[in-house]
């Protein structure tokens, strides 16, 4: 606002102030006005005094007695007039001689009225508002209408450190180094190094991503700035984006601080993937939210940290470089994990000497850190209500099966039998891979949870591949199909928990047999033409410019390529029962092996990459 326009406001709200006085000393002094409480109106229905009622809107009441002067009254809004007479010892017959009459309020009327007793305060505010930007600037914070809800937790007394989270120790070595930047900025800037702007915390709910978000800025002992996405998406239109803006502002003016944007899938959902349009509101919250990303000088030394348990459906924009360009996956912990989890929460808590934290870690897996925290929580409860002294393991293990019961339960406890064929299936697909050359070494095998998945073994790439070879495309089938043929060796009978395996190998081979030219019958050819929606990125259709012959023909060397690869996968879990039964075991002990944990048990029969080749 220029000066010119700043003094027309002042003179204009001085007149109107005036106008305003001038007709409320007006009404007071005419004296046709004399508001009634609501008893007296009754009582004097109940005398006879009162010919009519008219009620305006919600709870204006005009009382017009006999003699036709009139009273203003007021009724509570949300009951009806008679109701409220009633109340007052009113009768049927008395009120039957009153004439009750609803009348839509006079629009201008009202209005008018309204505006004109709003008229005093609205000159006291925005002068107010003239004073304060006069002496603030145009940045300043004292009018937060459309302000960002964000909380902020000021780092000075840091209420959360990494010792409070446990088991996620890869986790925090990852945030180790965003901690060090926020606390010495300047070593990083002077060397030129470029900062990261946001950090992505991914994993099922209560696996501590809110904790650890807090636990890095009590670690850096600066500001913690949290928002949740549904928060954002809750908003009126248009007012998502500027809480963007101001929780940015806000921000950048405690710098070094951290955003934390809990549940960002809210708004961070892909772009027009919605079908029937899209959610206005929530994309332009979004588009906001990486223009403020953008915007950060590589000096703004602000970190954005968002948490997520849906992270097949954020935006890829959100990922590009420059903005949420780490990630940090919080997985649900092992048996050592748990064990350390319940520690944390049982510290400050008297424990009975003779419980046994470890095997009440060893009775819950599944259980993510929110259920453990919980599960010490109901222990603690149940042990009170005993009069006990101090949490004793009968109570903690009653405690599980509260948990398991709870309405707040993050996660399923896996039984005995399925933790079983988890390890057997798991175990399969390591051992399988350590018997082929050419499939890449175990880099982790777990029986934890994640996702929908009962368990996972992740595989190291040698090297940056980008091309691969039919060998290799072979052996990762014979790998991938490795847990089923475990499942049926063992318990001859397959379970339901091979279908994300399944459609792995499905798409491999089809796309070696239709866009590789891998299949000898069908010869070095592409069949089919992909129809792609470019904008989207991702792909819609297939379009087949083949017979049905060549359909058939290509079913045919599919099916080939994947039996071949579960006969392969089953010769070998057969050759290498020993190994599978020894994984097997130490996984059901200790829920996951790393690389040097998994060599030392089952050292490759191949001695790895110098052998011969396997599979065909
Ligand atoms: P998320 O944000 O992933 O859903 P939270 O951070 O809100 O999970 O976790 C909820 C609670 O569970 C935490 O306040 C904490 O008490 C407990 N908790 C979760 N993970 C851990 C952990 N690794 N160590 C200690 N406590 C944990
Ligand atoms: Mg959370
Ligand atoms: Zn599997």
């Amino acid at each position: 606002m220029n000066s010119r326009s700043q003094s027309f406001f002042v003179y204009f709200l001085l007149l109107v102030a005036i106008g305003a006085m001038l007709y409320v000393g007006f009404r007071d002094t005419t004296g046709t006005v004399e508001p009634l409480t609501i008893s007296k109106v009754a009582q004097q229905v109940q005398n006879s005094r009162v010919s009519r009622i008219v009620v305006e809107g919600n709870d204006v009441i005009r009382v017009v007695s006999p003699d036709g002067t009139e009273a203003e009254s007021r009724k509570e809004a949300d009951t009806t007039l008679v109701d409220q007479l009633r109340g007052f010892g009113v009768t049927t017959e008395q009120l039957a001689k009153v004439e009750v009459e609803v009348s839509a309020p006079s629009a201008w009327g009202g209005v008018l009225s309204g505006a004109l007793y709003l008229l005093p305060i609205l000159f006291m505010g925005g002068l107010l508002w003239f004073i304060f930007r006069q002496a603030q600037g145009s940045n300043n914070a004292a009018m937060s209408f459309g302000k960002s809800r964000a909380r902020m937790f000021s780092g000075e007394h840091p209420t959360v450190t990494f010792a409070d989270v446990a088991g996620a120790e890869e986790s925090k070595q990852e945030l180790a180094e965003v901690v060090e930047f926020l606390k010495e900025p300047q070593k990083f800037i002077q060397l030129g190094a470029r900062i990261p702007k946001g950090v992505l915390l991914v994993g099922p709910p209560g696996t501590g991503k809110t904790l650890l978000a807090k636990a890095v800025s009590g670690e850096a002992g600066v500001p913690f700035f949290s928002i949740s996405g549904s928060e954002f998406v809750e908003m009126f239109v248009g007012v998502g984006a500027s809480r963007v803006r101001d929780l940015f502002e806000q921000a950048k003016r405690h710098s070094p601080c951290i955003i934390f944007v809990d549940e960002i899938d809210a708004v961070g959902r892909q772009r027009g993937a919605g079908l029937g349009g899209s959610h206005d509101e929530r994309e332009q919250t979004l588009n906001q939210m990486l223009v403020e990303m953008d915007g950060f000088d590589t000096d703004t030394n602000v970190i954005i940290i968002a948490a997520t348990n849906r992270p097949d459906i954020l935006d890829p924009a959100l990922m590009r470089p420059g903005r949420f360009d780490r990630r940090v996956t919080l997985d649900r912990p092992d048996v050592k994990g748990r064990e350390a989890i319940l520690k944390v929460h049982a510290k400050g808590k008297p424990l009975d000497p003779q419980a046994d934290l470890a095997t009440i870690a060893r009775g819950t897996p599944g259980f993510a850190g929110a259920d453990l925290e919980n599960l010490v929580n109901e222990a603690a409860i149940l042990s009170a209500r005993r009069n006990k002294k101090s949490i004793g393991q009968p109570e903690l293990e009653e405690a599980i099966e509260r948990v398991v019961m709870g309405p707040e339960r993050k996660s399923r406890l896996i039984s005995d039998e399925e933790k079983r064929i988890i390890a057997y299936h798991e175990a399969g697909h390591a051992i399988v891979a350590n018997a082929i050359a050419e499939a890449d070494p175990v880099q982790k095998v777990t029986i934890v949870g994640r996702g929908q998945a009962g368990g996972v073994t992740w595989f190291r790439p040698d090297e940056d591949r980008i091309l691969m070879s039919r060998k290799k495309m072979l052996a990762t089938l014979a790998m991938a199909l490795g847990g089923r043929a475990a499942e049926e060796l063992i318990f001859d009978d397959i379970t339901s928990g091979a279908s994300n395996d399944i459609e792995q190998v499905t798409r491999m081979a089809r796309a070696m047999v239709t866009r590789l030219g891998m299949s000898v019958e069908l010869g070095t050819m592409t069949y089919g033409q992909k129809e792609e929606m470019i904008f989207l990125g991702r792909e819609i259709s297939e379009q087949r410019d083949y017979s049905e012959a060549v359909a058939e023909q290509i079913d045919r060397e599919v099916r080939k390529i994947v039996e071949d690869a579960y006969k392969n996968a089953k010769a070998l879990v057969k050759k290498y029962r020993k190994q599978l039964d020894l994984v097997a075991t130490k996984l059901l002990e200790v829920e996951s092996l790393n690389r040097e944990e998994f060599e030392k048990l089952v050292p490759s029969p191949l001695g790895k990459k110098s052998g011969t080749p396997q599979v065909a």
